[in-house]
């Protein structure tokens, strides 16, 4: 601990965006950056405590009181090395993750946490800058060949972890670039695809096989994969949406989220959509239906599109400003966040469920018929759901974008080829080495774990990739 008053002298610093009518006009990064000696102070902010709760909350484990002391002392070089000891991507995580390790930070008690996420994000940032982050590729090599299905942030952590053991290591992805959801799903503004293609040049010069517009159970089936590899991971996400269930839902005008972020990045991509399949807010009146990250996602990129209005539905109740009784510290704060998508316009509207689309003449939508609904507590302590007498409303759109989550793995070719096992929700089911009930094929990441976070499919990919290791060993 380098400071033992620094979390008395210094204040928490947070990040500052860019100002919401100038972020509007374009898909680059909404924050600013930060200068060194903010980013040194709040190093300094760390108590260094005896039990490290902020580390303890981290998926990958990484240590944090650690680094928050290296930079404290200007030694980016080593806090990188720490840093990277127990995470690949911390410029993947020190831009999009919740930060669990935050809300579990003991200075949250009686102050505010120490800004690790910032702090992460400058460590690799400098890294990147310095040239210290070099392609690391194997000494020795074992003979054995790995395939992995997808190439989000589950396949390439496991990928390269693999492949730094010895393995020959060949990627599969069905999309025409890299990246899984960090690619096609997150939007440009946060988090600039650049960041992925220059970690994609470490990953291909340390050795690592891509091979895109690659749809395994399509264009190659799961058993040769299986004869042509000693082991399969299979890090395909969990791209299964969960669908609107409601009369008018055949109506047109009306889409995933997933379909509609995915052309936006396109287009950042510099590729053309065809007319006829452009999915566009501009002029638009939109509804989000679905409050979480992907709802906020599509809220950003309606408002950058040019929408009219957006409005956004959620089903839950809006969270507590502070945490509730039932939410104690070191769990994760279930409070009101305003994600910058929300800080740029639209409106959010909690406890409301859609009863009806209403289209016009053509089959378009044209409103959406909605009710407010109360949340109560039952008497076995689980949340019920009742609408409220005569709350029913009308609300015109012209473009609807369903964001209500994810209910598991695409059942149909890999898995069905594969016949793994399912867990009943949706995801494939895992034993504690993370084989699935096929012998040599695994799973990680949302495959695996359902949806989830960035910094849990990085530490999924990681945990396979071990446990590949210790079954490649033994084979
Ligand atoms: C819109 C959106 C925004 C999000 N924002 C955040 C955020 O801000 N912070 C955060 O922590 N998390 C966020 N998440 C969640 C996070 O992106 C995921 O948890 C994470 O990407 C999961 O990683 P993964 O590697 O398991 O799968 P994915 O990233 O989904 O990658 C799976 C890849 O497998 C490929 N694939 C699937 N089947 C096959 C096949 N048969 N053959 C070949 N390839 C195949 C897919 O094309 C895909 O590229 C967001 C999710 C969404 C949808
Ligand atoms: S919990 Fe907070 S103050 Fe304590 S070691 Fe972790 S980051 Fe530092």
């Amino acid at each position: 601990m380098g400071d033992v008053e620094g979390f008395l002298k210094y204040g928490r610093a947070e990040l500052h965006g860019r100002p919401v009518a100038e972020r509007l006009a374009d898909y680059q990064e909404v924050y600013e950056p930060v200068d060194e000696q903010t980013v040194v102070q709040q190093g300094a902010r760390c108590m260094d405590c005896g039990i490290p709760y902020c580390h303890v909350a981290c998926p990958l484990g990484n240590y944090i009181p650690g680094f928050n002391d290296l930079v404290y002392e200007g030694d980016w070089e080593n806090a990188l090395t720490l840093l990277h000891r127990d995470n690949n991507f911390p410029e993947f995580t020190g831009h999009l993750c919740p930060a669990l390790c935050e809300g579990a930070c003991s200075l949250s008690l009686s102050f505010e946490p120490v800004t690790i996420k910032m702090i992460e994000l400058q460590i690799i940032e400098r890294g990147f800058a310095d040239g210290r982050v070099r392609p690391q590729p194997p000494r020795t090599l074992t003979g054995k060949r790995v395939a992995i299905v997808g190439s989000g942030p589950a396949g390439l952590a496991a990928a390269q972890q693999l492949r730094r053991q010895g393995h020959e290591v060949e990627v599969f992805e069905r999309a025409d670039r890299i990246g899984g959801l960090l690619r096609y799903g997150i939007p440009e503004f946060k988090l600039e695809k650049k960041i992925v293609d220059r970690r994609l040049e470490q990953l291909v010069a340390e050795g690592i096989i891509f091979h895109t517009g690659v749809e395994v159970g399509t264009d190659i089936s799961a058993d040769d994969l299986c004869r042509d590899f000693d082991a399969v991971l299979l890090a395909g996400g969990a791209r299964k949406p969960r669908d609107l269930v409601a009369e008018g839902r055949e109506l047109s005008g009306i889409y995933f989220a997933m379909d509609f972020l995915t052309q936006q990045n396109q287009r950042c991509e510099g590729d053309v959509v065809p007319p006829d399949d452009a999915i566009s807010a501009e002029g638009k009146r939109v509804i989000v239906i679905g409050g979480g990250d992907t709802g906020a996602d599509c809220v950003g990129t309606s408002l950058r599109q040019g929408a009219l209005q957006v409005t956004s539905f959620e089903l839950l109740p809006q969270p507590p400003l502070k945490r509730a009784k039932d939410n104690p510290w070191p769990e994760w704060p279930r409070v009101f966040r305003t994600p910058s998508s929300h800080e740029e316009g639209g409106e959010r509207i909690y406890s409301v469920q859609t009863k009806r689309l209403i289209g016009d003449e053509r089959g378009r939508v044209v409103a959406i018929e909605a009710v407010k609904v109360n949340w109560q507590r039952d008497a076995q302590g689980r949340m019920r759901m009742e609408e409220v007498p005569d709350s029913n409303f009308t609300m015109p759109c012209d473009l609807v974008l369903l964001a209500m989550g994810f209910t598991g793995a695409e059942r149909n070719g890999m898995i069905e080829q594969l016949g793994v096992d399912l867990t009943p929700g949706g995801t494939v089911a895992t034993n504690t080495s993370k084989m699935t009930s096929r012998p040599g094929v695994f799973a990680a990441g949302d495959m695996s774990r359902g949806q989830s976070l960035i910094v849990w499919a990085i530490a999924e990919g990681r945990e396979a990739a071990k446990r590949i290791g210790e079954y490649l060993a033994k084979a």
